[in-house]
């Protein structure tokens, strides 16, 4: 069971997580628990660092951001305690969760689930993990998995120890269509495909980290998402609550041609005019952001019409973008272009389905409706599952309307 920041915001909701935790005790389960850090905490810690120093050690950052995590361990401890259960609380270090040296985005290489599975046995002991943290194999350091975190140490806790499920309690009640907020008819997806998630994920959904999408595919996790806010007692612990089950894609029987509507408005376009069509550019214009550590999404290049020069477009993260305009700046000598253009004020949206794969036209379809509507279409990318539009930020909302109406997934 994974419970996030707003679940543990104060001790009514620590109390609140407790009841969910008893009551699957009560049924006869075994249960760990991976729980985030308050709301907002996480968020004070990391302004703190930057307060202290805007240039602030690494491992020290990981030193403070993980600190959160550890009082809501504590906390959901001493409440289970109180309720009469067995339980305690686990930092990355005493399991231990061992990651890569890699400090505020660590990646998790291995956990010792052994004590934690041995007490179930012996004392049905309910063991609270701190997520988001973990210990550097070699230093010892504390460590850190990125923002939202959790959510991957919950998966890889459930891998070690051979979950059933791992249960994520959230603030919403399951994995949308797509934002309810932007699309009041979006509906709730009884399952999604890892495949799925994993695109929905990246392409801006926010309930999951990506990396714990990934290690649940992996490792094959059944991921479950649902809202604490449920009355805990009202639930059964035998039958199916409201929820989104993340599973193989040959666990979903009614597959549909297109499962959601992800878009994100983060995000700037760069394109260079008239570069030199020669074997080498890219490699001199992505390799220098790739250096400065930006990620390039969309990258679309023409053929050259009179095989000399040609255009070509990306996109990088909208709080990257000036960075990167200063880095292909620097570097015009060796790239040799003529002109470089960039807006920060575009949105990309995405549209996701397992059945593209077999299904032609899913994207033509898009193409028609949002020219239709007006919206200009700057860019587009596709693979097996998805494909992506760029276009102008102000239409994001339009836009994701309009696809949403278009394939189906309006509620009636
Ligand atoms: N508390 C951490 C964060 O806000 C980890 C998490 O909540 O998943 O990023
Ligand atoms: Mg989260």
């Amino acid at each position: 069971m994974k419970f996030g920041g707003t679940s543990v915001a104060d001790i009514e909701r620590i109390r609140n997580v407790g009841r969910h935790v008893k009551r699957e005790v009560d049924a006869g389960h075994d249960v760990a628990v991976v729980v985030s850090a308050m709301a907002g905490k996480t968020n004070e810690l990391v302004a703190w660092c930057r307060e202290a120093s805007p240039l602030h050690d690494a491992r020290e950052y990981d030193a403070v951001v993980a600190s959160g995590e550890q009082v809501t361990a504590g906390l959901l401890a001493v409440v289970l305690q109180n309720m009469g259960l067995n339980a305690r609380s686990w930092l990355g270090w005493q399991l231990p969760i061992l990651t890569s040296h890699a400090h505020g985005a660590a990646r998790i290489l291995d956990i010792n689930g052994e004590e934690i599975v041995k007490r179930f046995g012996e004392r049905k002991e309910v063991a609270v993990i701190a997520g988001f943290q973990g210990i550097h194999k070699e230093t010892g350091r504390i460590t850190t998995l990125g923002r939202g975190g959790s959510d991957t140490s919950a998966v890889a806790v459930a891998a070690t120890i051979r979950a059933d499920r791992c249960d994520i309690y959230t603030d919403v009640d399951g994995v949308y269509t797509t934002d309810p907020r932007v699309v009041p008819k979006a509906r709730r997806l009884d399952k999604v495909a890892f495949e799925e998630m994993l695109e929905l994920a990246s392409l801006g959904a926010k309930v999951l980290q990506v990396r714990s999408v990934e290690l649940g595919m992996v490792h094959k996790v059944k991921i479950f998402v649902r809202s604490s806010f449920e009355k805990p007692e009202d639930i059964d612990p035998h039958g199916t609550p409201p929820g989104t089950l993340i599973c193989d894609e040959e666990d979903i029987v009614e597959q549909q041609v297109v499962t959601g509507i992800a878009f994100s408005k983060d995000e700037a376009q760069i394109s260079i005019r008239r570069v030199q069509d020669k074997p080498g550019v890219a490699a001199a214009i992505f390799g220098p952001l790739a250096e400065a550590n930006i990620n390039v999404d969309m990258i679309v290049q023409n053929v050259s019409a009179d095989g000399k020069t040609t255009d070509l477009t990306f996109t990088v993260p909208a709080g990257d973008y000036q960075r990167s305009m200063d880095v292909i700046g620097k570097a015009k000598e060796t790239i040799g272009f003529e002109r470089l253009d960039g807006a920060a004020d575009v949105a990309k949206v995405s549209v996701i389905g397992i059945g593209m794969r077999s299904h032609a036209g899913v994207a033509a379809q898009a193409f028609k409706a949002l020219a239709d509507r007006n919206i200009n279409i700057r860019a587009i990318t596709t693979s097996e599952i998805k494909f992506s539009v760029l276009i102008d930020a102000a239409y994001t909302e339009l836009a994701v309307r309009t696809l949403h109406g278009l394939y189906g997934l309006d509620k009636a």
